[in-house]
């Protein structure tokens, strides 16, 4: 259960819910794991994840390879920061 009346840990600012997409890696794989909940402090914009979203999170990452075909798989470009750096 989301935390009700949060405020921010950095700013004192108050928080709303609002979701994110979560990208969770574990050695080299990764998993986006979309619409998490969260609080997102009005002021300053850091999120701030409960406990039991992010027990949830895990078990869907960890049970990733074993629970059936994904909603989705996205390719996604990748590009080194040294060839823009130099
Ligand atoms: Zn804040």
């Amino acid at each position: 259960m989301m935390i009700k009346g949060y405020n921010c840990y950095y700013c004192g600012g108050s928080t709303a819910p609002d979701e994110i997409n979560y990208e969770a890696c574990w050695g080299e794989q990764r998993i986006l794991i979309q619409d998490a909940p969260v609080l997102r402090c009005e002021r300053c914009h850091e999120i701030f994840l409960a406990p039991d979203v992010l027990d949830i999170i895990k078990k869907i990452a960890q049970e990733e390879p074993k629970i059936g075909e994904p909603e989705l798989i996205i390719r996604m470009p990748v590009r080194s920061y040294q060839v823009y750096y130099t």
